[in-house]
């Protein structure tokens, strides 16, 4: 059996995504990474800034400094502005409220998550869900049966739907991957991410155990949010009349934020100061993954 990975800093998680990459969007285009002092210097470049959250705007419940000030003057200069997170834990109003609380004013439309482009290619009538203690899961559509129960799988279930790891355990997942073994449901993650930045530690997100059950057990798996296209295309359907390469996408994570944006045709900034390569020098993660932006600054 595939050792779960340690992925207790930007080292480790680098050196597993780049493990999965055969499972991720092909890289098409290498930017020079040029540096900039603050997205107002290439503003004459895009018609719109989408930013990923964790890293760029937030690190865990605190706001990064000078991000509102920064999405307020590319608002004022014309441009339009929009989050693209993988986050997957709330609803979509629940996202909205969260960003409200960050001390930002992006308004619903403004907002795109995973969870949103997963819930449009769930189907069927019932799944089980993995999610946050709190999530009410009004808005899937079809009938949820919260996991983990204490046996087997439950009867009648359709595939298991991961939205977040809020509350997820390694005993928890072990008891996961032995009923998907017996049974190879389907599985939807709703949230790519392997790991989420918080302060001084990384949180394992649910990409993390769905690239575990590809590895252990013979379940169909599916990615939702960035680098995956689907949640790009939902970006675009909220900017319409901007042609792709006049839209930046500003993140942290070279194998999410940036690799998908690439592979969309849209141009991209990485973030290099409080997401997941705080402290470290970026060039290096750069050469080594051939996954390059065509701009680098500390901050928005
Ligand atoms: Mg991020």
């Amino acid at each position: 059996m595939h050792r779960a990975p340690d992925l207790d800093d930007a080292e480790q998680t680098f050196t597993r995504y780049e493990q999965i990459r055969p499972r991720l969007p092909r890289a098409v285009r290498c930017g020079p990474a040029t540096p900039v002092a603050s997205l107002r210097q290439i503003a004459g470049d895009a018609d719109a800034f989408v930013f990923d959250a964790f890293g760029v705007l937030n690190v865990g419940d605190t706001p990064i400094p000078g991000a509102r000030t920064c999405v307020d003057a590319l608002r004022e200069a014309g441009k339009q502005v929009r989050v693209l997170t993988n986050a997957a834990s709330y609803d979509h109003a629940g996202a909205c409220a969260k960003f409200g609380r960050l001390g930002f004013d992006f308004a619903g439309h403004e907002i795109i998550t995973s969870r949103d482009a997963t819930l449009r290619h769930l189907r069927g009538r019932r799944w089980g869900v993995i999610a946050a203690p709190d999530d009410r899961l009004a808005d899937l559509g079809v009938e949820a049966v919260r996991l983990p129960g204490d046996g087997p799988l439950p009867e009648g279930i359709e595939g298991i739907l991961f939205l977040s790891a809020a509350d997820w355990t390694a005993e928890r997942h072990a008891r996961l991957e032995a009923g998907l073994r017996a049974r190879p449901l389907p599985v939807l993650v709703a949230n790519a991410d392997l790991v989420a930045p918080r302060g001084q530690s990384l949180s394992r997100e649910p990409g993390y155990y769905g690239h575990l059950l590809l590895d252990r057990t013979p379940a169909p798996v599916r990615f939702f949010g960035k680098p995956f296209p689907e949640v790009y295309d939902l970006a675009e359907h909220s900017l319409p009349g901007i042609a792709r390469e006049r839209i930046v996408m500003c993140g942290d994570t070279l194998h999410t934020d940036i690799l998908g944006a690439q592979a969309h045709g849209w141009k991209t900034a990485l973030i290099t100061r409080d997401g997941l390569f705080a402290g470290l020098e970026t060039a290096p993660f750069v050469r080594r993954s051939r996954i390059s932006p065509d701009w680098t600054l500390e901050r928005i």
